[in-house]
């Protein structure tokens, strides 16, 4: 409580001295939407860095840092941040963004926490993210609504894009090979099949000798050309599927930008490099 209380404080302090208030995301792509809402007045600080692979994330003292300071906490739910359940306690406001979205399970039941593959969930996230904000901060609420509005028109552009450029691809090639099950959202969109390298729904979990071998037998009877990798995932498995298979490796980035002179420096961004991406390995003509 004392901790809490001497956080108040600050803010009161820094709020009248006119500093920025800080907000805290906890992957890149979230801390990108995030920003594209709160406008100018916040810090926006991703917890998870670019490059990183969310299933993955190590907190260090920076993080608890960095929670312990912010407004608000906002994480993508869904599962996603299960594993920083006692990090995510030092906040003082955590949103879960994905609140209204309609969660699809994986077939074993759990819940698919990749939701920002659909560029409409993202949409919903940025409503979410606005009234937060104007909870917080009422006097510039409007401010926050608008800004949410504007982006919304740009994702439901990019949906629009998306749609042209996979009809491109004829539907019996729609099927994505990825490392992890991480395109269902995208595929339930888009009209694709997803198939995994490595089951259940992270990036961590390792398949056996004889699901192994199934899916290479699929890639070959369908003559999949290409397999699909988020850049962040390390895997010799993938490795061993292509050198296997014969199929093109293509990376695409999926729960992390790239850095800010990468070709994902935000999610906008991130959407058309991975839908080009895909296209063009499909033989979209
Ligand atoms: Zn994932």
């Amino acid at each position: 409580m004392r901790t809490k209380a001497a956080l108040a404080v600050a803010i009161m302090a820094m709020a009248t001295l006119g500093l920025a208030g800080q907000l805290v995301a906890t992957t890149s792509i979230l801390g990108d939407v995030v920003r594209r809402v709160a406008g100018e007045g916040w810090q926006v600080y991703a917890l998870f860095p670019p490059e990183a692979d969310p299933h993955a994330f190590q907190p260090t003292p920076r993080e608890a840092t960095l929670l312990a300071r912010a407004e608000v906490v906002f994480i993508c739910g869904a599962g996603l941040e299960a594993g920083l359940e006692p990090l995510l306690s030092l906040a003082s406001r955590v949103m879960d963004v994905s609140q209204g979205i309609a969660l699809r399970a994986f077939p074993d039941g759990r819940v698919d926490p990749h939701v920002w593959l659909n560029p409409l969930n993202v949409g919903v996230w940025a409503g979410n993210i606005a009234a937060a904000l104007s909870e917080i901060d009422p006097e510039r609420a409007a401010n926050y609504q608008a800004r949410a509005e504007a982006y919304r028109g740009e994702l439901e552009d990019l949906d629009g894009w998306i749609h042209e450029e996979v009809g491109r691809v004829p539907a019996e090639r729609r099927i994505l090979v990825v490392d992890h099950l991480a395109f269902g959202y995208f595929a339930d969109r888009y009209g694709f099949r997803q198939l995994a390298i490595l089951p259940g729904f992270s990036t961590l979990a390792e398949p056996s000798a004889r699901e192994l071998a199934e899916l290479e037998g699929e890639i070959q009877r369908l003559a999949i050309p290409a397999i699909f990798v988020s850049h962040t995932t390390v895997s010799p498995l993938v490795e061993q599927v292509a050198r296997d298979t014969g199929v093109e490796v293509v990376r695409l980035y999926v729960g992390a930008l790239s850095g800010p002179d990468g070709p994902a420096p935000d999610y906008l961004s991130l959407m058309r490099y991975d839908v080009a991406a895909i296209v063009a390995a499909l033989g979209g003509g």
